[in-house]
């Protein structure tokens, strides 16, 4: 049995990263950048107010603290978006709004709230400014030429703005990868199909889909078959046209597990099956025509928790995505943990910080296939697979859920 590290290593040298494709600013949130984004320009553009005020020489108002308020001349207002025709001269000052260009000679700013207007002509300024007060100086945000955000980056609404501000109203993106999700049993059948006896609903069609979804991709729902080796391999084939496959179910070692046995028929070079970790351990990787397929576990944790430590990092790669690897930090055992030796384990848990430390505890019952044991956990206990019994009160490394 193949450990997940190297399970791991072997799918990510097999996933090629996609290619790329233009779309509009307003259609990329969320999407993976495909080129380096620099500025074309400084941000701002150029000397601005940070305040509504009034614009002057800061050596004017020197010596406010000492001889009381001092009277400008106000030589013009300036709203913002608009250049000042004229320049400040000693003894005057120009009534300036905030973003409006710093006007020629003045070199500071006194907010309105330390001023008095008489009449049109002149103001009373009861603060002294320094040089530079209340400036925005050109390209303190971007320096022209300056690399702004990094290809591989996920973009998110600050980074939209950022383009937004460079003038970028389309940028490159990694094409979203397309993935088939085809469930497979007798036993299965669809949300909205009767129960009958011995019946039960799919739920991974319905995790995967939306854990594809979540990761950036275009699920491609190939329905539920049966266990009937024509069947399987007919509906696989509707998912050659996409990215990568995803089965579930059909994999251990029933005799009615075919997938392994279609796999081999459509000459699918299988890279692993099984891995030394629980839940999950009957899983299968390969590439069928090329594609890489992923034959996940039946049980609707494994399949999960599955697609969480190999599918996603395969995805993510495709998109050619940077920095993605899962967020993990070290917590406390609230309570004893049984563990078999040999496998990692993947432990569905409630993660909180408490006072300056994470605590973590399980969601109660552990077996593979109850979901609701995912569905109320906001992490994973990851026990590597050289530990054994863990006691309450001892760290152990948790992984987050996003
Ligand atoms: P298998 O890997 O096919 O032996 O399935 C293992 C367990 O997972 C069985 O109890 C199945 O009934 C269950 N199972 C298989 N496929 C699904 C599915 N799509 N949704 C929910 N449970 C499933
Ligand atoms: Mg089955």
């Amino acid at each position: 049995m193949i450990s997940v590290d190297n399970a791991l290593k072997i799918v990510l040298h097999d996933i090629k990263t996609l290619g790329r494709e233009g779309v509009s600013l307003t259609g990329s949130l969320g999407r993976i950048l495909a080129e380096d984004i620099y500025a074309g320009s400084d941000i701002p553009g150029f000397d601005n107010s940070a305040m509504d005020g009034y614009a002057l020489k800061a050596q004017d108002t020197a010596a406010i603290s000492r001889t009381g308020p001092k009277v400008l001349t106000v030589i013009e207002d300036r709203k913002a978006g608009y250049i000042s025709r004229r320049a400040i001269k000693n003894g005057q000052a120009i009534r300036i709004m905030t973003g409006a260009v710093m006007p020629k000679g003045s070199d500071s700013v006194v907010m309105v709230e330390g001023t008095k207007r008489h009449g049109m002509d002149s103001v009373k300024i009861f603060k002294p400014a320094k040089r530079g007060d209340n400036v925005r100086r050109r390209g303190e945000d971007i320096k022209k030429g300056e690399r702004v955000i990094a290809k591989g980056t996920r973009l998110t609404c600050g980074h939209i703005g950022l383009l937004a501000s460079l003038g970028k109203a389309k940028v490159l993106v990694t094409r979203p990868p397309r993935i088939a999700i085809l469930a497979t049993g007798d036993e299965v059948i669809d949300v909205d199909e009767k129960l009958k006896p011995g019946k039960l609903r799919s739920s991974n069609t319905y995790t995967l889909y939306s854990q594809v979804l979540k990761c950036g991709g275009i699920p491609k729902n190939l329905g539920i078959v049966k266990d009937t080796p024509d069947m399987l391999e007919a509906r696989l084939k509707r998912g050659l046209d996409c990215d990568m496959i995803l089965t579930s179910g059909g994999v251990s070692v029933g005799d009615y597990d075919l997938v392994k046995l279609i796999l081999a028929k459509m000459r699918t070079d299988i890279r692993f099956w099984k891995v030394a970790m629980r839940p999950g351990k009957p899983l299968a990787f390969g590439l069928i025509k090329g594609i890489p397929i992923f034959s996940l576990p039946g049980n609707p944790v494994s399949s999960m928790i599955s697609f969480e430590v190999f599918v996603k990092p395969a995805m993510l790669k495709m998109e050619g995505a940077n920095g993605s690897s899962a967020k993990m930090v070290d917590a406390v055992s609230e309570e004893n943990i049984t563990k078999r030796k040999g496998l990692r384990y993947f432990l569905r848990a409630i993660t909180r910080w408490e006072d300056g430390i994470y605590l973590t505890r399980t969601t109660g019952p552990q077996g593979s296939g109850i979901l609701k044991s995912m569905a109320l956990a906001n992490s994973l206990i990851v026990l590597p697979e050289d530990d054994e019994d863990i006691d309450k009160g001892v760290r152990v490394t948790v992984q987050f859920l996003d």
